[in-house]
């Protein structure tokens, strides 16, 4: 039987460092909202439901000017975020059907995945149960101590930057997420931030994560420069 596929996408964040009133998954990017592409990846793939995660009071607005306008099926429940990334996708993961056998959670904010990038996920998923999309650096990266100098240059060769989808078996990633909900406050005092899926899953179930390769126009767009880079993609 095939599986059951879910994917939660994320447009919940403020984008506080695109300098502009529009919240970044709005924007236009070649006449349509940046958030437009990432479901239209989804919606032309094998995943069978969507879960918009939106923020407070966003939900009609991505309704009639998203889901409705440019006429999304998959798109099975639109959710309200929270303070922080973990939060939305906490929410999100709620709203997912008992039955469903993998999870992809993705950000709104990259508009560049690819129905192709997904099997690859896909693919890795079935075997691993976790698995992150991401590519090498191509730059040297450095671990700085507290001071501002170097403490330690890690092998170039085994250094990715992580990207979105982050795919998971559905047991695994709703069991972290519940740990990392009822731990919270226990995290933030031992200095751990939440920054992406994965980790949920490294440090609350003890799991290996397969590194998928995604693709370096795979880009968040975060701040006006990312816009430019994203137009020039499309070109
Ligand atoms: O802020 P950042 O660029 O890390 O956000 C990554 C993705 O997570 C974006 O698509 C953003 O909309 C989403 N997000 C969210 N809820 C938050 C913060 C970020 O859905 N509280």
């Amino acid at each position: 039987m095939a599986s059951h596929t879910t994917a939660i996408v994320l447009a919940a964040g403020q984008g506080k460092r695109m300098q502009s009133k529009i919240q970044k998954q709005y924007l236009l990017l070649a006449d349509k909202p940046v958030l437009y592409y990432s479901l239209k990846a989804f919606e032309d793939s094998f995943i069978d439901d969507i879960i918009l995660v939106v923020g407070k009071g966003e939900e009609e607005y991505c309704r009639t000017e998203i889901v409705e306008k440019y006429a999304f099926t998959k798109i099975k429940a639109i959710v309200e975020g929270g303070k922080e990334r973990y939060h939305s996708v906490a929410n999100g993961i709620k709203a997912i059907r008992a039955d469903a056998d993998y999870v992809f959670v993705h950000d709104g904010a990259r508009p560049f995945i690819t129905v192709e990038i997904l099997e690859r996920a896909l693919e890795q998923v079935k075997d691993a149960e976790a698995c992150v999309v991401g590519m090498p650096v191509k730059d040297t990266v450095k671990i700085s101590d507290e001071s501002g100098f170097v403490e330690m240059t890690p092998p170039r060769a085994r250094v990715w930057q992580i990207q979105t989808p982050q795919v998971f078996s559905y047991s695994l990633i709703a069991s972290a997420y519940n740990k990392l909900i009822s731990q919270e406050e226990e995290l933030a005092q031992k200095g751990i931030f939440v920054t992406d899926d994965a980790m949920v899953v490294e440090y609350f179930e003890k799991r290996k994560v397969k590194l998928v390769e995604g693709s370096y126009q795979n880009i968040k767009i975060t701040t006006p420069e990312d816009l430019k880079i994203a137009e020039s993609f499309l070109k």
